[in-house]
Parts: C-alpha cells; sequence; structure tokens
C-alpha cells in the first residue's frame, strides 16, 4: 500500500475516532471522493466496472452508464452523459433511455452514435479521434483508445474508440476508455485525475498501465475496468505497488 493511501486510511480511522463515527459510517461517507478545482469541487462515484458518475460544477456527468438504471437512483440526474465505444460494458442503448432526461446531452464516439435509436441521436454530439467540443464550460477532447499488441488488434482497432480528456477550468480530467497504453496516452500533460483501464485479452496489464502512468503522471489515477475473464483480472493494489510515487492511486468501489 502506497504511503499516501496508508495516510488517508489514518486520517479517516482517527476522525472516526475523534466525532465518534463507527468505521462503517466513515466507509459510507467517503464513497464519494472529492477533488477541489478552480471552480468548485469535483465528486466521483464509482458505480460498476467503466461506468461512474462526476458531480461538478458544470454539471453532473455520468461516464458510460450500463446496467440498472436503479444503480443511479441515488445519484443526480445526468446533464452530460459521455460514451468511450460500442462495447456492452460501455454502452448500452436501453440504460441510456433510462437515464436520459429533457435536458441530457450525450456525446459519444461516431460508432456509437450510428447506433443510437434515433431520439437519443437527437440530443447527441459524436466526436472522432483528435476531435474536441464543449459542453457549457467544460472543454472535452477525443483521445484515441486503441489496442496496440497484434492479437489484441480486434477488440478496439485504432480510430474508432474514444477516451476523453474533460478540463474544468485549470483542472483536466482524463477517462481511458479501452485501450492499451498508446503513444497518446503517454504524451498528456497537466492530468490532474485520470481513470485508467486494464484487464486482459481487451486492455492491458497492471504493468503497462502503471508504466503509462510513470510517463503521463496524472497527480490522482483510480484503476478501473480491472477485471476479466479467464485469468485476465488485474490486481490494482499491484498497479499500485508499481506506479510507486509518480502519481496517487485512489481505489474505488467498482465492483462492490
Ligand atoms: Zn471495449
Ligand atoms: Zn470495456
Amino acid at each position: 500500500m502506497p504511503q499516501s493511501r496508508r495516510r488517508f486510511l489514518m486520517t479517516a480511522a482517527a476522525t472516526a475516532g475523534a466525532v465518534g463515527l463507527s468505521p462503517r459510517l466513515v466507509t459510507a461517507q467517503a464513497a464519494k471522493d472529492s477533488f477541489d478545482t478552480s471552480a468548485g469541487p469535483i465528486l466521483i462515484s464509482p458505480v460498476s466496472h467503466a461506468s461512474f458518475v462526476m458531480e461538478t460544477p458544470a454539471g453532473v456527468i455520468y461516464a458510460d452508464p450500463v446496467g440498472e438504471p436503479s444503480a443511479y437512483g441515488s445519484l443526480p440526474p445526468a446533464d452530460l452523459i459521455m460514451v468511450t465505444h460500442e462495447h456492452g460494458d460501455h454502452f448500452n442503448a436501453e440504460t441510456l433511455a433510462a437515464l436520459v432526461g429533457d435536458n441530457t446531452t450525450l456525446i459519444t464516439n461516431p460508432s456509437v452514435f450510428d447506433k443510437l435509436p434515433e431520439d437519443l441521436k437527437s440530443k447527441a454530439t459524436a466526436i472522432a479521434n483528435g476531435e474536441s467540443t464543449s459542453f457549457g464550460s467544460v472543454g472535452l477532447d477525443a483521445i484515441p483508445a486503441y489496442n496496440t499488441t497484434a492479437e489484441r488488434l480486434n477488440f478496439h482497432p485504432q480510430g474508432r474508440d474514444n477516451g476523453y480528456v474533460l478540463t474544468f477550468g485549470d483542472f483536466r480530467v482524463y477517462v481511458s476508455g479501452d485501450t492499451e497504453d498508446t503513444p497518446e496516452m503517454r504524451a498528456l500533460e497537466g492530468i490532474n485525475l485520470a481513470f485508467l483501464c486494464m484487464n486482459l485479452p481487451f486492455t492491458m496489464d497492471a504493468e503497462a498501465a502503471a508504466s503509462a502512468v510513470q510517463e503521463f503522471r496524472p497527480a490522482v489515477v483510480y484503476p478501473y475496468h480491472y477485471r476479466g475473464r479467464d485469468g485476465g483480472t488485474q490486481d490494482p493494489q499491484k498497479f499500485a505497488e508499481l506506479v510507486g510515487d509518480a502519481s496517487e492511486v485512489k481505489m474505488g468501489n467498482w465492483y462492490g
């Protein structure tokens, strides 16, 4: 366990003792991690695997929401939903239909846009690798997400799928989508918060993910999307050890 994580746990336990809370209550309160930005705090709620919610000064942003809509029932409704790519652990048209309200905007890659039903298409904007758009005051850049290992190329062919960098004032969040440690990821600069996938055979292993982190050095990184089939699960603790001091590794409750 990295020192920063150990310090956080010790601080949380000390706080619980000081105010008479049980450790269980502290765990519940810590379910939303908060990050300070010049525009105000961003709250993070992991939902499952690749799905999470960010409550931001610019609105509530859902990333790759799939699964039962009730899983989002305790969270505020989405102002923006962004979808990285068409695989079922990232895109489900029925889940989207249940979560999209009158004032919800969708941002997707072009391939998902083509698969949307017409009523959702009318709320959606497609951006391709390398393109940018905005949502209110938030800038969004589509970062290429693809496999680079020969026997994995068919999972995420280059040019189709997106990661995203969202810019809130001076605070930049990177959502990897499904990808290996591409040159584009390694070249990212000024990332305050990153969500980084790892599993095999579909994306990359913990070693490759940690190697990329040592190069682009996000201030904080959540390993996510780390369970796989047939032994392809990657260990987020091992990832944290490999990252070392290059970044603060945060653990989310992705598979609770
Ligand atoms: Zn995928
Ligand atoms: Zn996936």
